[in-house]
């Protein structure tokens, strides 16, 4: 899902393209992506585009009478209609030639400008991005109420950290604590601060607060300049991981700090990256998928997890054992010389992990199989 980052440059492309230009017309390619039916969607058009701005991870286009910014010179307060637009996870924006046509499977929607026209597509068979038509009341009732911690000073920040007792990471990725921040960003920031996914907030001492308050900064601030400098004409590339990232998305490779693999939480659609060495004091983390795989054996450094690797292999389990198929889980240490990566890191695509669970489906399917043929025999 694109996150603060992302979305922050979306937003400077698009004011910069459509602030003072008239919405001439909003074509849909299916009804369901607009969720709101009064305002009525033709309400927006013929308006001007005042203002471009992020509320959470949505996109807000304040739309008022046209000519009103050049007559009156004010901005987003002068709006009357918002559309606001959520990309979900998939949602991405695409900036074309005026009144260009909505691309067949991905296209959702076309807002046409005299400018340009800007087009919504979602890559994805779950049609989750939305759009919503609101007036100033509505848009207050979308705001999840997050508070923007770039603009929050470290005692506010602290007062949001401390308000509920969460790990880390559900309360950095909680929309309704904090604005902007999902599950790339938080595994980034938890990184540059040292700091374990699963501390509970309630635990933290002041200064850690304000040191994981200085790395968001830090971590917001250099990917948001980073995506503006590699974005060039329009962002296209929009992705939640990225080969610059030192942990998301970067299970099995070496941490870019100390070099030992990066390891992973899953819980339902969702994965966590972590650094033991750098993070958690070199302990690993519960993964549902391999602590069941382990049957609750879950080896509690890397250590442990080295050793029981290396027994799993001497014993060379036969195909489909539990041994085996939780080897498969286990990602290859990197050699100890230079924190090369290593050589047989499991490759991070979407194709392999839903490989590896089809493998371990399948073997558990087999494994069931021949139980119940020993129940008959
Ligand atoms: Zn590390």
């Amino acid at each position: 899902m694109p996150e603060l980052p992302d979305v922050d440059v979306y937003i400077e492309h698009i004011a910069a393209r459509t602030r003072g230009h008239a919405l001439e017309r909003i074509r849909l390619a299916s009804p369901f992506v607009l969720r709101t039916a009064d305002p009525p969607l033709a309400a927006a058009t013929g308006r001007e585009v005042v203002s471009v701005t992020r509320l959470g991870k949505r996109i807000v286009v304040g739309l008022a009478a046209a000519g009103e910014s050049a007559a009156s010179g004010r901005a987003a307060g002068s709006a009357e209609l918002y559309l606001v637009i959520h990309l979900m996870v998939a949602g991405r924006f695409r900036w074309k030639p005026a009144g260009a046509p909505i691309p067949g499977k991905l296209g959702l929607a076309a807002f046409d400008f005299d400018s340009g026209t800007l087009l919504l597509t979602e890559a994805s068979t779950k049609k989750r991005a939305s759009i919503h038509l609101v007036r100033a009341a509505g848009l207050a009732a979308l705001d999840p109420g997050g508070i923007e911690v770039l603009g929050s000073d470290v005692a506010t920040f602290a007062a949001r950290l401390r308000s509920e007792n969460h790990t880390l990471k559900r309360a950095l990725t909680d929309p309704h604590l904090f604005s902007g921040i999902g599950n790339a960003y938080s595994d980034e920031i938890l990184h540059h601060a040292r700091m374990s996914p699963v501390k509970l907030t309630s635990r933290l001492t002041d200064a850690e607060i304000a040191g994981l308050h200085a790395s968001i900064h830090v971590v917001l601030e250099e990917w948001t300049d980073r995506l503006r400098k590699e974005a060039g004409e329009f962002p296209e590339k929009v992705t939640a991981f990225r080969p610059e990232m030192a942990v998301h998305g970067k299970y099995g490779k070496p941490c870019p700090r100390c070099g030992r693999p990066v390891q992973r939480i899953r819980y339902a659609a969702n994965e966590s990256n972590y650094c033991p060495t750098c993070q958690t004091d070199d302990k690993l983390l519960a993964d549902r998928s391999l602590s069941r795989l382990m049957r609750g054996d879950w080896p509690k450094t890397l250590e442990e997890l080295e050793a029981k690797k290396t027994q799993s292999r001497a014993a060379a389990a036969p195909a489909g054992s539990i041994a085996a198929r939780a080897a498969s889980f286990i990602p290859a240490r990197p050699p100890a010389s230079a924190g090369a990566p290593p050589a047989t890191a499991p490759p991070k695509t979407d194709a392999s992990r839903a490989s590896t669970k089809a493998d371990a489906t399948r073997a558990s399917t087999k494994a069931d199989g021949a139980r119940a043929g020993a129940r008959r025999r």
